[in-house]
């Protein structure tokens, strides 16, 4: 193992095992969906794309997706998990359709790109928390490593409304057929915490009644 993959797992191992065992509770048990740093042991969870550089390095460019929709910043890329390569982006255009949040946004540029195939060799970052369409789009999608940065509590604390159902608990009542193999939150949500405060702020001084949430 290099020094890469060490301060990596260091980092994220402990969690992506908390978080992998922590599929088998029930919904509304409590989850750890945070990233923590040397949250203790590994425990055989599996490197992410970029050994060494970690999540945030992907996850950075979901966040140039959400820069894209300053009011409402859900953005997301689809990645290649061993190679790293972008397969899909997108950012939320809920103007648009109402299904359109980021994640779909990035899938169906996905199947654009690749076809409906491959989704089992990727990686989705995404913004925030996928609410439960979206993360029951990757179920459906067999899409089984999905990293998040801000959760869903955080952004309703932002005064967008949300379905009361964690990413956790979607995929736990999906587990007949999907089993995913990392759901990890909290990666640079600091920023996106930030992002999130900052777009509320401008709703609140430019309204616009036609949106509500995301
Ligand atoms: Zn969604």
């Amino acid at each position: 193992m290099d020094s890469g993959r060490r301060r990596f797992l260091g980092r994220y191992g402990g969690v992506a095992a908390a978080v992998a065992a922590s599929l088998a509770l029930p919904p509304g048990t409590a989850q750890a969906d945070e990233a923590r740093p040397d949250t203790g042991p590994v425990l055989g969870a599996r490197p992410g794309p970029h050994p060494g550089t970690g999540h945030e390095r992907f996850m950075w460019l979901a966040v140039e997706q959400a820069r894209r929709n300053p009011r409402w910043p859900f953005g997301a890329v689809i990645v290649h998990t061993r190679t790293g390569e972008v397969l899909g982006r997108g950012v939320n255009t809920g103007d648009d359709s109402p299904l359109l949040h980021g994640e779909v946004v990035a899938m169906n540029d996905y199947v654009r790109r690749q076809g409906n195939q491959g989704w089992a060799d990727t990686t989705l970052y995404t913004t925030g928390e996928p609410c439960s369409m979206c993360m029951s789009a990757m179920a459906w999608a067999n899409l089984r490593r999905v990293v998040w940065a801000s959760s869903i509590d955080e952004i309703r604390r932002t005064d967008i409304i949300q379905i009361d159902l964690t990413a956790h608990q979607v995929a736990a009542s999906a587990r007949s057929f999907y089993t995913p193999e990392l759901l990890l939150g909290g990666v640079l949500a600091d920023h996106t915490n930030h992002l999130f405060r900052e777009a509320q702020r401008l709703r609140e001084r430019f309204p616009d009644e036609r949106r509500r949430e995301r």
